[in-house]
């Protein structure tokens, strides 16, 4: 099965002129969603793993379900203001604008390994700006993991350049 038969493009969302990845198909569909799990799961055999950390909100339906598999605790990386314990946060750039996410400052011991997970890449700045938050709470990213990489965007390859392991099930 291919996993990019159960992703569905929408064209002109949210804006005119983007085709949008909606992966919400793949989760609806029960081989998709097993088998998207267990392909981002596979490499992690034998890897240390302490956390795994997703990003709001699909990262979450895949990050939870790759954490509870690999036996370990689920951080939640989210929008600003949705957390209700103590945060620290990071802004990042949109097209227009600016963003901002948040992690709890005590969702990390020092040290631990941590697995980054969103369902896609595409400038990479969020996967950034999340993995200085997870960073700058004690951890270290020692993979980011999507479902969609969208190359011409030049995401992925900016984790790289910076010596980050990313890891995306289809272009
Ligand atoms: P980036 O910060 O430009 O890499 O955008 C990635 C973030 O925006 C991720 O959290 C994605 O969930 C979301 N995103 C951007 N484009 C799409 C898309 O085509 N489909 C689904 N999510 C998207």
């Amino acid at each position: 099965m291919d996993l990019k038969s159960v992703i569905r493009t929408i064209p002109d969302y949210p804006k005119p002129g983007i085709m949008f990845r909606d992966i919400t198909t793949l989760l609806t569909d029960a081989r998709g969603f097993r088998r998207a799990v267990d392909e981002l799961v596979q490499p992690l055999a034998g890897a240390k793993i302490d956390k795994v950390a997703g990003i709001e909100a699909r990262g979450f339906i895949l990050g939870g379900a790759i954490a509870h598999q690999l036996s370990v605790g689920f951080v939640p990386i989210r929008k600003k203001g949705k957390l209700p314990y103590e945060t620290i946060g990071e802004t990042y750039d949109l097209e227009y604008g600016t963003d901002e996410v948040e992690i709890h400052t005590d969702a990390i011991e020092k040290g631990e390994r941590v697995l980054l997970v969103d369902d896609l890449i595409a400038t990479g700045g969020t996967a950034m700006a999340a993995i200085k938050l997870v960073e700058r709470a004690g951890g270290d990213v020692v993979l980011c993991s999507f479902v969609v990489d969208l190359p011409d965007l030049g995401g992925a390859d900016k984790l790289r350049a910076l010596g980050k392991n990313v890891t995306a099930l289809v272009e």
